[in-house]
């Protein structure tokens, strides 16, 4: 018989790293395949941040690709993947992550992959239980249904809890190898890293993805009020991981930097927003979104006096640069903490 083929459908979290390797270990030939949607965690905001200074920055899907001894192919599906977030079928989790949707969206882009490629199932990290939503018994067979990929998804860590698939009814893999962890506890996932020399892997505490953040979700969802229409490009969802967000009218929001790190990414925008800096003190980038009037850019200009080193002093001069390039200044009294509400924060 010549070898199998499988793809492994890798996040960079423990479980896609141990399924991928429980099945490298019965002999078949495995691949991993990694998705970027532009909502990820990891990787680009702990760059930008001091704060994550002290986490490896690394592509954890390609760390474990290279612990693991095996290719791995990622795919940007940025446009493709916007369906998912904006109608998702099965509706959302607790915040806006489509999880049920996505899952079915990725086997299937993998069932893609795997046809074009001569390779023969799929295989994922998911756990009976783990996730309330889109790893449960029930869930498993619509993910496998609604994503063509059927008998063809094969799930190592949670496998005998499951109907055989093809791999194991063909003989290419060993159910009784492969194994029937449930629900939302992992210690014997840390139990079977243990027992394959694995002691360095990324911790899922914090998840994996913007969207299940309640905060990220809060902005995300204001991002589309404000345009009264549900849409966005990686842009905008790259700039929601940045800076405070404050949306002092109904117009115009404020993205201000925190720090450094930030200050310097949303530099990259600048020709993109209005945008201003104070130039009497120290103080932060601030990029001005939406159609602000005046009286807008006055108020800005205020907040961005109030995040400076110049909170204090009676007046500061705050640079505006419109979309065009042109500059002017306003000086301006800056707002005392009292006068940015709460409700501002987005
Ligand atoms: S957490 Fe994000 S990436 Fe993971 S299944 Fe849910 S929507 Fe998809």
């Amino acid at each position: 018989m010549s070898q199998r083929k499988a793809v492994a459908l890798i996040s960079g979290g423990l479980d896609s790293m141990l399924a991928a390797r429980v099945i490298m270990d019965q002999g078949v030939h495995v691949e991993g395949i990694n998705f970027f949607t532009g909502f990820c965690v990891e990787g680009h905001t702990h760059a930008i941040r001091r704060k994550d200074r002290s986490r490896p920055k690394r592509n954890n899907a390609l760390w474990v690709a290279e612990q693991l001894g095996m290719r791995l192919h990622i795919v940007d599906i940025v446009e493709e993947y916007k369906d998912v977030v904006l109608n998702p079928a099965h509706g959302y989790g607790a915040h806006l992550n489509p999880c049920l949707d996505c899952k079915i969206f990725m086997v299937n882009k993998a069932l893609e992959w795997v046809e074009d490629h001569g390779f023969d199932f799929i295989i994922t990290g998911e756990v009976i239980g783990q996730r309330p939503k889109s790893q449960r018994k029930d869930t498993m067979p619509v993910v496998a249904r609604e994503s063509g990929a059927d008998d063809r998804l094969l799930r190592p860590l949670c496998a005998r809890n499951l109907e055989p698939t093809r791999p194991e009814l063909e003989g290419w893999v060993d159910r009784e190898a492969l194994f029937s962890f449930t629900g939302r506890s992992r210690k014997p996932q840390m139990a079977l890293a243990r027992e394959l020399g694995f002691y360095d892997y990324a911790q899922p505490a914090g998840g994996c993805c913007f969207l299940t953040d309640e905060h990220y979700a809060v902005k995300l969802a204001d991002l589309w009020a404000s345009r009264h229409r549900r849409d966005y490009d990686l842009d905008d969802i790259m700039l929601l991981k940045v800076g405070r967000h404050l949306r002092p009218r109904p117009a115009f929001k404020l993205i201000v930097a925190r720090e450094e790190g930030e200050n310097n990414f949303l530099r990259g925008y600048r020709k993109r927003f209005v945008h201003m800096e104070p130039v009497s003190h120290p103080g932060p980038l601030v990029l001005v979104d939406g159609e602000p009037g005046e009286q807008d850019l006055r108020l800005a200009a205020r907040i961005t006096g109030r995040f400076s080193q110049g909170r204090d002093a009676a007046m500061v001069t705050v640079e505006v640069t419109d979309r065009a390039g042109t500059r002017r200044t306003f000086e301006v009294p800056p707002l005392d903490a009292g006068d940015v509400p709460r409700e501002w924060y987005v």
